[in-house]
C-alpha cells in the first residue's frame, strides 16, 4: 500500500494518523494520507508566511524559471501521474474525446508553462511634468488553495502556479477522495521551490477551513461545490480574506433546428459525458428543438448504449465510474426522482452490475424545468434531455437557473448562434462546443457558481492587489 505524506517547509510531514484513499474503479484501499489537524495547518501557515518575503522579491525571470522546472518535472514524471490520476478520480487514461488522466496531467504542464510567461503589466495613467502615476501589481502574501476530487491536479495547478508567479506563497488542502496526485506534485515541486513557498495538508473539509479562516492567509482560491464555497466565504469574512470562488454549474445547451443531427450528436454527447459528467462546466441541461427531439434522442441513446465503461487503467475505456459512493447515490437518487417525474429513459438508469462505482451513461427526456434532474446539477453520467419550441422562451428557461458558470448554442448559423449565446447568463458561452477551456482565455462563474475568474492575465491578477504609485514633481 502506498503511503504518502505532506509537506511544510520542504519537508515530508507524517501525522499520528492517516486516512484511506479509493480507487473508485475496485471500491477498494489503495493508497493512505496523513489526517492533517490544526497544529499542521498553524505548520504550514508560518512556514508560508516566512517564506513569502524572499519569495515575493525574486524577480520575474527567477520565477519563470522555477515555474518552467516545475512543468518539466511533471513532464518527466507524466506516466505515474496519469496513473496516480486515474486511480484516485477513475477517470480513464485516454478517456471519450481524450479527455482522461492524460489531458489532466498534459493540461498541468501546458497551463504552467503557459502561466509561467505571462508578465503583470504596469498601467502608466499620466507622465508628465506634474507627476508620474502608475498603477503596479503587488502580491497578496499566503494563498490558501481548497480543491474538489474531478480534476484534482490540473485544479491545483489552476490555483497555485498563477499564484507563485505573482509572487505568493501556498498552502494547499485536497479533496480527501483524491489528494495523491497533488501530493505527489508538490513532493516534485518542493525540490525546486524554496522551502515554504508550497506547503500542503491533507485531511477533511475541516481543515480545509482551518485554513481559509486563518488571518494570516490573504486570499483563498476554491473550487468546489457552492454551498461550501458559502461556508469558505463566511470563514474568510472575519480577515476580509479575498476569495476566487469557482463552484457548481447547470450548463443549458441549446441546439437550433438547423443542425445536422447525425453530426452535431457525437459532440453533444461528449459535451455532457467527458469525465462521466463530472465536470464543472459539462452540458448538464441539453434543450433540444422539438422538429429534432426523436431523432436526437435516438442518436445520443446509441452513443451512450455503445459507449465503453470500465476500469481507467484499461486501455480503451471511454468513461470510468462515479468518483464515490455519495456521489454515485446522489446520482441514483435523481435517475428515481426522473423516474418518478414521468422522465423517458433512452438509455441507461441504472447501476451497472460490478465492483466499483459504475453507472450507465443515462438520456432522460420528457422532462422539463422543475423537475429535479433539471434544476439540480448531477455531477455524474445523468443528462435530461428537454424539448423546446420556441428560442425566446428557452433563453429565459435556461437563465431561470441559478447557477451560472457555461452555456452553449448550437448551430450552423454561426452569428445568430453568438448573438444568442450572449443573451445566456454565464460566464463563458460557447458556439458548437461546451466546456473547452484553454490557459489564455478567462473563465469563471456568475450568479451561484462563484466570482472571480482564473486563466490568462485576468486570472493572474486575482492574485495581485493594486498599488497606486504617485511621483509629483
Ligand atoms: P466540495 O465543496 O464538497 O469540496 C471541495 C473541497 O472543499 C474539498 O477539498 C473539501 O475537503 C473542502 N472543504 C469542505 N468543507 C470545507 C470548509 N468548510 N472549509 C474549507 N474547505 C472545505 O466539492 P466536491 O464535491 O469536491 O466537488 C464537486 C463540486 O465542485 C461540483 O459542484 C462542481 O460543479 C464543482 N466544481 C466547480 C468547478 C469550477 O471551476 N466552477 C470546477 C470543478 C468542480
Amino acid at each position: 500500500m502506498q503511503q504518502f505524506d505532506m509537506f511544510i517547509n520542504g519537508q515530508a510531514v507524517q501525522s499520528d494518523s492517516t486516512f484511506d484513499v479509493i480507487n473508485p474503479a475496485t471500491a477498494k484501499v489503495f493508497a493512505q494520507c496523513q489526517l492533517g489537524n490544526a497544529s499542521h495547518v498553524e505548520q504550514a501557515v508560518s512556514a508560508a508566511k516566512a517564506a513569502f518575503p524572499a519569495w515575493s522579491q525574486t524577480t520575474d525571470e527567477q520565477r519563470k524559471q522555477l515555474l518552467h522546472e516545475v512543468a518539466g518535472a511533471i513532464e518527466a514524471n507524466m506516466p505515474e501521474l496519469m496513473q496516480l490520476v486515474t486511480m484516485e478520480t477513475g477517470k480513464p487514461m485516454g478517456g471519450l474525446n481524450g479527455v482522461g488522466s492524460g489531458m489532466e496531467v498534459g493540461g498541468s504542464i501546458a497551463w504552467t508553462q503557459f502561466t509561467a510567461e505571462l508578465q503583470l503589466p504596469v498601467d502608466v495613467i499620466q507622465d508628465n511634468e506634474v507627476a508620474r502615476i502608475e498603477v503596479n501589481r503587488k502580491p497578496l502574501g499566503v494563498v490558501a488553495s481548497i480543491t474538489p476530487w474531478n480534476w484534482p491536479l490540473m485544479i491545483a495547478i489552476w490555483h497555485v502556479i498563477p499564484a507563485l508567479r505573482a509572487g505568493n506563497t501556498v498552502v494547499m488542502k485536497p479533496a480527501s477522495f483524491t489528494p495523491v496526485s497533488t501530493l505527489r506534485f508538490v513532493q516534485l515541486a518542493s525540490e525546486i521551490l524554496p522551502p515554504g513557498v508550497i506547503n500542503i495538508i491533507t485531511g477533511p473539509g475541516s481543515v480545509g477551513g482551518l485554513i481559509t479562516g486563518h488571518p494570516d492567509v490573504s486570499k483563498v482560491a476554491f473550487t468546489g461545490s457552492t454551498p461550501t464555497g458559502k461556508r469558505i466565504m463566511e470563514s474568510a469574512s472575519g480577515n476580509l480574506t479575498r476569495c476566487t470562488l469557482e463552484l457548481g454549474g447547470n450548463d443549458a445547451g441549446i441546439v437550433l433546428p438547423d443542425v445536422n443531427v447525425k453530426e452535431m450528436a457525437p459532440k453533444l454527447f461528449a459535451a455532457c459525458f467527458h469525465n462521466n459528467g463530472q465536470t464543472c462546466a459539462a452540458l448538464k441541461r441539453l434543450y433540444v428543438h422539438e422538429s429534432q427531439y426523436e431523432e436526437m434522442g435516438q442518436e445520443l441513446a446509441e452513443l451512450a448504449k455503445n459507449v465503453v465503461v470500465g476500469d481507467g487503467l484499461e486501455e480503451g475505456t471511454e468513461l470510468g465510474p462515479v468518483q464515490n459512493e455519495a456521489q454515485l447515490n446522489i446520482v441514483q437518487d435523481l435517475a428515481d426522482s426522473a423516474r418518478a417525474d414521468g422522465g423517458r429513459f433512452l438509455s441507461g438508469g441504472k447501476r451497472i452490475d460490478r465492483e466499483g462505482y459504475f453507472f450507465e451513461p443515462t438520456i432522460v427526456a420528457d422532462l422539463t424545468d422543475g423537475h429535479r434532474l433539471v434544476d439540480e446539477e448531477p455531477f455524474g453520467p445523468i443528462v435530461p434531455m428537454i424539448k423546446y419550441s420556441d428560442i425566446d422562451e428557452v433563453i429565459e428557461r435556461a437563465n431561470r437557473n441559478e447557477c451560472g458558470l457555461g452555456g452553449s448554442i448550437w448551430s450552423s448559423d454561426l452569428d445568430k448562434a453568438a448573438a444568442l449565446a450572449q443573451r445566456l447568463e454565464c460566464g463563458s458561452a460557447w458556439v458548437n462546443d461546451h466546456g473547452a477551456l484553454q490557459p489564455d482565455a478567462p473563465f469563471g462563474g456568475i450568479k451561484q457558481s462563484g466570482m472571480g475568474v482564473e486563466f490568462g492575465l485576468y486570472g493572474l491578477e486575482e492574485f495581485t492587489s493594486i498599488q497606486t504609485l504617485k511621483v509629483v514633481k
